[in-house]
């Protein structure tokens, strides 16, 4: 198969849909990949690393589309990119389509096969594609929180895991899923005082099993938060309902009883965020103040390491790549319910339940 990787182009986005040695898989397997110009340029991929790896380069997204059979990328298409999508191409990479009419619009409008990462399945019921980014946001998590808790970046002036003969900084986790079994790792290494809340009985046992006595777990009743809340340095909000908003964890008035430059880290900003007073911010303007209290908010925090992050989703979303080289989308897609779990989008028309009924469109 003619495999293609256009350059990224949605701002600040420094990922490529295929690193080298992805590339390398893939024409050791026989299949042709045709790379646009510094594709991998934002996080130090040079063509000739490309070129190394077996493929051919070409000098615009044009060229990309029209000489390849599936399009592999990371970011959503964006309308230059869905122009040049015909019903010949499969579509592989993250697409959001629920909270995105126009795009899914303009997808069916291709009639181009779009199989989403972010809902393909697997066997324990997770979703493998997804997972990688969850790692990713926790680990960070628990740095920003460090680095926030400094005193000239407004913070507290604690050092999260204290030193000898000085207690250690209290980390309070809301939620045990991928992105907070991941911040406690991180806070753990650190040395501080991890406490983890989740409302799954079966959740907290298993941390508890994994972590021994270098975490609490506790269950996140509201009384619990809020005396978590109260006691904590650095709180990260790590929570997901799958398909909801993320439910509100901490009100105004718990964030009142926090110490003053106490630093909260929303990584479910992006399900709406888990804190009242979460606000979606960038990576060019991450923090604010409420309360005394500093909110990091960023909804694409696994940009920020965007090397690290590339080499993870790639790591995820080879296999499934591999396959759907070799035998086609539909024979893919046939050949494994997981993978076909990830269609949104064929023959001009949505073929993803969830996905119809958020956008109100048949399928
Ligand atoms: P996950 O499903 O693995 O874990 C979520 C956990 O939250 C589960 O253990 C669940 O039991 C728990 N939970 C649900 N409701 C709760 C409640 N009321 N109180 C306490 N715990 C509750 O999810 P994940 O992969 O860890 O993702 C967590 C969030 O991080 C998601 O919103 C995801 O979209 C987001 N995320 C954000 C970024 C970013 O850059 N900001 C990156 C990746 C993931």
């Amino acid at each position: 198969m003619r495999v293609g990787v256009p350059k990224e182009i949605k701002n600040h986005e420094y990922r490529v849909g295929l690193t080298p040695p992805s590339v390398a898989e893939l024409t050791a397997a026989g299949h042709e990949v045709i790379v646009e110009t510094s594709a991998g340029a934002g996080i130090d991929f040079t063509d000739s690393d490309y070129v190394e790896a077996g493929a051919r380069i070409v000098a615009d997204a044009a060229t990309v589309f029209a000489e390849s059979d599936m399009i592999v990328k990371v970011k959503e298409p964006q309308p230059s990119e869905i122009a040049l999508l015909e019903p010949r191409h499969t579509l592989f990479t993250y697409l959001h389509l629920a909270a995105d009419k126009p795009q899914a619009e303009g997808l069916m409008r291709s009639g181009a096969t779009c199989i989403a990462y972010e809902t393909v399945t697997s066997n324990n019921g997770s979703l493998p594609l997804l997972k990688p980014m969850s790692e990713v946001a926790g680990r960070m998590s628990i740095q920003v929180g460090a680095h926030y808790l400094e005193k000239e970046q407004g913070g507290r002036g604690v050092l999260l895991g204290g030193v000898p003969g000085v207690a250690p900084a209290r980390v309070a986790i809301l939620g045990g899923g991928v992105a907070g079994i991941n911040a406690a790792q991180m806070a753990v290494g650190q040395r501080a005082d991890v406490t983890i809340y989740d409302i799954s009985n079966e959740r907290l046992a298993e941390l508890d099993l994994h972590f021994g006595s270098q975490i609490k777990t506790a269950y996140a009743s509201r009384a619990a938060i809020a005396s978590a809340v109260a006691r904590a340095h650095l709180v990260i909000g790590a929570v997901l309902v799958p398909g909801a908003a993320a439910p509100k964890l901490v009100t105004r008035e718990m964030l009142r009883t926090m110490k003053r430059g106490s630093v909260l880290v929303d990584i479910a900003i992006d399900q709406g965020g888990c804190f009242e007073t979460s606000r979606a911010t960038t990576h060019d303007d991450p923090v604010f103040i409420e309360e005394d209290v500093i909110h990091y908010c960023v909804a694409n925090m696994p940009g920020a390491v965007a090397r690290t992050s590339a080499f993870a989703l790639n790591n995820a979303t080879l296999p499934f790549v591999m396959r759907l080289a070799k035998l086609g989308a539909e024979a893919a897609m046939r050949a494994d319910r997981h993978l076909a779990a990830g269609l949104n989008v064929s023959g001009g028309k949505i073929r993803h339940a969830a996905v119809a009924e958020a956008l109100a469109l048949p399928m």
